[in-house]
């Protein structure tokens, strides 16, 4: 790239409406060019820095022996209505009608069209299994794209789908594409770790997210800081097991007015939050269920929804709170006229504070023998202070953007869609899949969340655009031109991609515009050119170091390795 001629500019002010540092430097750099909301055009040097990683995610698909092809994303509705996953979906999905009024969808997904590609190959139990994978466009109209690439509505995703006759098969597959995605985030260089997630719309048996720890991450990750324990909070598990010896007290009806919320009720009764038990009204499934869990606690609605095996969880309006006694502010478990849910911390708690189910006024001493409730679970997220589900000691929360993950579907797709084959006992038996996600996209954004400093983008050696930036000070000097130019021939010539920045622009200016992009090696061509010597300098040097021309090639290429 000759940035006097090619299609080369960058952005001296932050970009206003980025809300990541990441957005903002690829915007910046002229990496990518946001079109509209959650939309971004890949410019050319975002497009060539994609390409170095769709590459090298390619390598190792095909080293753990993954056929590519490539399925449109111009779907027909049927293929989503057969397993059920129009209303799965919802509105996360593009739909459009053609000319008949036929439906559409642009794909959020491919496993159903994947499933139904391989019908034609899938006869009997000898033509099992394989693996296909594309890398291609995915569609989903998020109700709030944010974060530069990192939430759009249409991305890249390189995806994959294991077929075996059985269960043991699908367990080969799985580990070899899990494998597969250890090399290729340990090459990018990105810092991350594999937590247990909920398998959700999905459906299936397992999965596994891969997820870059970032200051910006939209996932809460859950790890411990003694053992190798990690999960998605969503789904840790809030482990309370804990002995309580304390004594039960006479239950008792105290007077609290005014002391409508927890921290009200707590300040007048001069009590510790986590002796009291608070009420969360909540309209599931179009039902009034009330919710009840320790004062302090955050409730989580994905555990309530699979507890309860429902599909909606909102909060009640008025008119549903009044089909039962309850009392906004001062809902309690005794002698409430509703369904009750417990959640299994309160199991063990012993004389805690709860609402009396009476305008300004609170029990204390309650226990749970006081209580009929319907149901118990764990229905709260985990937080500081809890404990290791696996080893007992502390966790700890980080943030994360998820950059894979992997499936074991089962037969959830094959049996609805059909995909059966004959085994050796004569019987049809449905394919057993799993299901490979990787956002390119993203890993683009976490590359540049971890590695960055107040001057721009510090990209790693095998990703960036260009390994190596010639920056000539003064092209207008015949002889720093013509080393220049030499140079960036004879790199190129060699692999090793080369820009060069011959523009007429002042040092400072081209200086900033490279460490804006992020070019991991600079070597500078100024006046002491005429006694043959240059300067090299890496991004993530402060100052570089003086060199004789004759030396270059070769300590560039040391640089590399
Ligand atoms: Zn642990």
């Amino acid at each position: 790239m000759r940035l006097s001629k090619d299609f080369f500019y960058t952005i001296k002010e932050n970009v206003a409406d980025e809300d990541s540092v990441s957005g903002n430097l690829l915007v910046r750099s002229g990496m990518i060019e946001k079109i509209g909301n959650g939309i971004y055009a890949k410019m050319p040097l975002g497009k060539k820095t994609i390409k170095n990683i769709e590459n090298i995610v390619r390598k190792y698909m095909d080293e753990a022996g993954a056929n590519e092809l490539s399925m449109p994303s111009l779907l027909p509705m049927e293929v989503f209505e057969r397993a059920g996953r129009k209303e799965a979906f919802g509105s996360s999905m593009f739909r459009l009608n053609d000319r008949y009024n036929r439906e559409y969808a642009l794909g959020p997904t491919h496993e159903e069209l994947f499933a139904i590609a391989s019908m034609n190959k899938v006869k009997s139990y000898r033509d099992l299994p394989f693996t296909i994978y594309q890398i291609g466009s995915k569609y989903r109209d998020e109700m709030r794209p944010r974060l530069g690439l990192i939430r759009t509505r249409e991305f890249t995703m390189k995806d994959s789908y294991s077929f075996d006759k059985d269960y043991e098969g699908l367990d080969v597959s799985y580990k070899k594409m899990f494998d597969a995605y250890h090399k290729i985030f340990k090459e990018l260089g990105i810092v991350y770790t594999v937590v247990k997630a909920d398998t959700g719309a999905m459906g299936g048996l397992l999965s596994e997210e891969f997820q870059a720890i970032t200051d910006i991450g939209e996932d809460t990750l859950v790890l411990c800081d003694n053992c190798d324990f990690s999960s998605n909070l969503e789904i840790t598990p809030c482990i309370n097991d804990k002995k309580n010896i304390e004594k039960e007290k006479d239950l008792q009806m105290v007077e609290t007015p005014n002391s409508h919320t927890i921290n009200e009720v707590c300040d007048y009764l001069k009590l510790d939050i986590k002796k009291t038990v608070k009420a969360l009204l909540m309209n599931i499934d179009g039902k009034l269920v009330v919710l009840f869990i320790r004062g302090d606690r955050e409730l989580n609605e994905a555990k309530v929804l699979k507890l309860l095996n429902v599909r909606s969880i909102g909060f009640a309006n008025d008119e549903l709170i009044a089909t039962s006694n309850a009392v906004a502010g001062y809902t309690g478990p005794i002698n409430l006229d509703a369904k009750i849910v417990i959640d299994n911390e309160v199991l063990n708690m012993k004389n805690f504070c709860c609402g009396a189910n009476k305008e300004g006024y609170h029990y204390i001493n309650a226990n749970i023998k006081d209580i009929k409730f319907d149901i118990s679970g764990d229905i709260v997220n985990v937080k500081n202070g809890d404990i290791c589900p696996n080893c007992g000691k502390n966790l700890v929360f980080k943030k994360g953007i998820e950059i894979g993950n992997t499936f074991k579907l089962g037969t959830k797709y094959s049996e609805s869609l059909g995909l059966n084959y004959l085994g050796d006992d004569n019987k049809n038996h449905p394919v057993v899949m799993g299901s490979y996600g990787i956002g390119i996209e993203r890993i683009l954004s976490a590359i540049v969340e971890q590695n960055h400093d107040e001057k721009g983008i510090i990209f790693p050696m095998n990703i960036a655009p260009y390994k190596v930036a010639v920056v000539v000070i003064n092209p207008k000097e015949e002889k720093q031109l013509e080393a220049g130019n030499e140079l960036y021939n004879n790199l190129n010539k060699i692999g090793i991609d080369c820009l060069i920045d011959d523009r007429t622009e002042r040092a400072g200016v081209k200086f900033n515009d490279i460490d804006l992009l992020g070019i991991p090696i600079r070597i500078t061509i100024g006046k002491k050119i005429n006694d043959g010597i240059i300067e090299i300098k890496t991004r993530k040097e402060e100052n570089g170091e003086e060199y004789e021309l004759k030396d270059t090639i070769e300590i560039v290429k040391k640089l590399i390795v």
